[in-house]
Order: C-alpha cells, then sequence, then structure tokens
C-alpha cells in the first residue's frame, strides 16, 4: 500500500532522539533551543518558538495577537479544521472566506470579499493558508490588510521549506515579510517530522516573547516583570530563586527535547527531502499530461513550492464518477488518497454557527480535489503505478501510455 502522505526517519533521526534520550534534559533543555535556531535559520526568520503542535502555534499565534472576544478573523474555507477552530478557541468569530476554484488559494479579492460582506468593523486579522505548499499572493493579501488594517496569521503547516515573491524578492515562507506571524506543524504527514509538534516564526521580538509565554503556562521569572515585589525579591533586593508570576493565564503547550531532537535532525534533511518531493511531482506533472482536461494538478509554480500535497482536480462528473468509487478502485489497487479538505464552512459546527454560507469557488476546488501519494518513501516507478491506476481506474488507460513515452 503507498499512502498518500508518510514520514521519512533514517538512522540518524533515531541517533539524534536516543541521544536525548540518554542525556539529562527530555523537556525544556538545549534541544529545544537547537530546534528553534536551526528552524529560524531555515526559513529566514529571526524568532521561532516551538509548540506542541500546528494547531497549538496558531492557537498562541491568535493569543500573541490579541485576537479574542468581540473581533472576526478571516480564514479561507478550503483549509484543515485548526485554521478555523484556532479562532474559536480564542472566543473570537470566524469569517468564512472563499478561495480561487482552480489554485484553493485565498486571493486579495476572496479576502476583500469577506471583509465587505458581513462589515469590516470587527474584522482584526485574516489567516493566509499556503494550501498544497504554494504560496499565496502575499503582496496582494498585505494590500487589502493594509486598507483594512488587519494584522495577517500565516498558516504555513504546508509550506516549510517554500518561498513566494514579495515586492519582487524571493522571500521563504515563514520569515513574514508582510505578516506578524506564521505557523508552522510538523505532523508525520507533513514535509518534515516530529511526532507531534509545530511553531511560530516571527519578524517581532515582542511577538515572540508572547508566545514563548503563552505556551508555558503565561508563566515569567523574569524579575524586571514582577508586579508583587514583596513575594518577588527579598530584604537585599535580589529576586527570590522559587519565584515566578502569571499575568494571564497561558497553556502546556511546549515541545518537548524528544520531539525537538528528531525536528532539528528532520530540518537537516528540507533541501534534499524537498528536491526529491518536486522531481516525484514533476514526473506526476509529466504523466498526468496524458490524462488532461479530466485530470489536471493544481497549478503551481514548481522551484517555490513546499510540496506537502500533490493535488489533482478531476472532474468526476464529466466522468460519470463518484469520487468514492475511484478512491476504493485506488485503494483495491495498493494506493492511498485522501481529500483536502472538505470546506470548513460546510463542517455542521461552522454551518450551525454561521448559517449556509454561499463559497462556489470552496465548493468547486472541493468537489474535483483528490491528493495522490506524494513523499519520500516513493520511487519513480511508485508515481507510473499511480498514474496507470488512476488512469485504469477512471477508464482513461489510453491517454498515460501515449504520455508515457515522454518521460524519461
Ligand atoms: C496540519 C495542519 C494544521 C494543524 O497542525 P497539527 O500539527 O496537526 O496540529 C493546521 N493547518 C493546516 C493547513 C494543516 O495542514
Amino acid at each position: 500500500m503507498i499512502p498518500y502522505g508518510c514520514q521519512s526517519i533514517d538512522e540518524d533521526d533515531i541517533a539524534a532522539v536516543a541521544d536525548v534520550l540518554r542525556g539529562d534534559f527530555l523537556t525544556g533543555g538545549p534541544a529545544v533551543d537547537r530546534f528553534e535556531a536551526a528552524l529560524a535559520a531555515a526559513v529566514d526568520s529571526p524568532y521561532a518558538v516551538a509548540c506542541a503542535n500546528g494547531t497549538a502555534a496558531l492557537h498562541l499565534g491568535m493569543l500573541a495577537l490579541g485576537i479574542g472576544p468581540g473581533t472576526t478573523v478571516v480564514v479561507p474555507s478550503l483549509t484543515f479544521l485548526a485554521s478555523a477552530n484556532a479562532v474559536r478557541y480564542v472566543g473570537a468569530e470566524v469569517r468564512f472566506a472563499d478561495v480561487d476554484p482552480d489554485t484553493g488559494l485565498l486571493t486579495p479579492e476572496t479576502l476583500a470579499a469577506a471583509v465587505e460582506q458581513g462589515g469590516s468593523a470587527s474584522v482584526h486579522a485574516a489567516v493566509a493558508v499556503h494550501l498544497n505548499g504554494r504560496c499565496v499572493d502575499l503582496d496582494g493579501i498585505a494590500q487589502v490588510n493594509k486598507l483594512y488594517g488587519l494584522k495577517l496569521v500565516e498558516d504555513a503547516c504546508h509550506a516549510v521549506g517554500g518561498a513566494g515573491m514579495v515586492a519582487g524578492r524571493r522571500e521563504m515562507v515563514g520569515s513574514c515579510p508582510v505578516s506578524d506571524l506564521a505557523c508552522f506543524s510538523f505532523h508525520p504527514v507533513k514535509t518534515i517530522a516530529m511526532g507531534e509538534g509545530g511553531a511560530v516564526t516571527t519578524r517581532s521580538r515582542e511577538i515572540a516573547e508572547r508566545v514563548r509565554l503563552l505556551r508555558n503556562h503565561g508563566m515569567t521569572r523574569d524579575p524586571d516583570t514582577f508586579l508583587d515585589l514583596d513575594e518577588g525579591f527579598d530584604a537585599h533586593g535580589a529576586a527570590n530563586p522559587w519565584y515566578y508570576e502569571m499575568h494571564e493565564p497561558g497553556f502546556n503547550y511546549r515541545a518537548t527535547d524528544i520531539h525537538c531532537a528528531l525536528g532539528e535532525s528532520q530540518l537537516r534533511k528540507l533541501p534534499a527531502f524537498l528536491a526529491r518531493r518536486r522531481a516525484l511531482a514533476a514526473r506526476y506533472d509529466r504523466l498526468l499530461a496524458g490524462l488532461a482536461p479530466a485530470v489536471v494538478p493544481v497549478a503551481r509554480v514548481a522551484e517555490d513550492d513546499g510540496w506537502h500535497l500533490y493535488s489533482v482536480l478531476i472532474d468526476f462528473a464529466g466522468l460519470g464518477r463518484s469520487r468514492a468509487d475511484v478512491m476504493r478502485g485506488l485503494r483495491d489497487r495498493g494506493i492511498g488518497t485522501q481529500v483536502h479538505y472538505f470546506p470548513v464552512h460546510r463542517q455542521p459546527y461552522y454551518s450551525r454557527r454561521y448559517g449556509t454560507l454561499r463559497l462556489p469557488g470552496a465548493d468547486a476546488y472541493y468537489r474535483r480535489q483528490l491528493s495522490l501519494p506524494l513523499h519520500l518513501r516513493m520511487a519513480e516507478e511508485d508515481v507510473d503505478r499511480v498514474v496507470a491506476a488512476l488512469a485504469d481506474v477512471l477508464g482513461l488507460a489510453g491517454g498515460v501510455a501515449s504520455s508515457r513515452a515522454d518521460v524519461a
């Protein structure tokens, strides 16, 4: 069985984790600092704060930006649940935005439409999701945000190692040239694996410090911030060694040294991982050309993409096939696929809360989307096998035979 995604763990990853297990710190130790420094360097950001998972990163990001009750955050509907749920965790409301039907991405137009419709007064922030690892139009989105005075959170969970063009420069995803912060996930199906893990990156020291504080219960040991001076200091004015303070409740969203050691080891391989994913994706592109227009890869700028998923859009209606049957047919041939994603505005929780919304771009993308296997355990022949099986299941087998001749 070829799963749609999975981790790639080598002996050096195992050795890095074993070193931590033999050492002095399982959590709160130097492996966390090392991972944060390595991630900051990898995404070209001055600050990186590791945390328990990508969802915790989004939650901490919302808190750090002061999003809370009485505020609204625009979130594209075509994303994983967590992008929207993080807004609800802090008591704010979600305003779902539509996406481009062919890329699944939030655009400046769909963002502006979401802000306008329903009124812009309560809207404080937007979440931009780099779906499939493809960077959104940050220039255009930043312009809309400026117009309405919105903060910007990048959900970069699909896009570690990717880049986008901002003001004519190539900028790494996570370097936050126009956003307040970016959130990453290192779940095993993502490009690098920590088991569970995530991070917030930002250019703002203040935001980084707030995220650090809130990921650890809101506890501060910094004497400069103590409010209770009688308890905080001894008779000579020195800070009491046991003392810490909390000014607002935070969470236990720390990442452990065990997870961070794995993350640091995996990060070292990120360029190689991405090169391999890009090569497999390029092979898919070439082979799938024979199945157009019934099957088309989601359009992208290959050399800069983070390549979390290899997404195709299939004209199931035109072919008279149900997606469930196609997925079952592929599974019978040993090939795992998945749908990313059922639009979040249609989840029962959200449709109960916000009513039935009309987001035709998200619906059109969802109706046709299928994620084909893309991961490091795949060989070139696996790509060929997936495309041949897809052609077979869809009854398009002639097309793939002719396109195959072009592939070296
Ligand atoms: C995976 C993912 C998340 C959540 O990350 P976890 O580490 O699983 O909590 C959030 N947003 C998007 C777009 C994701 O793909």
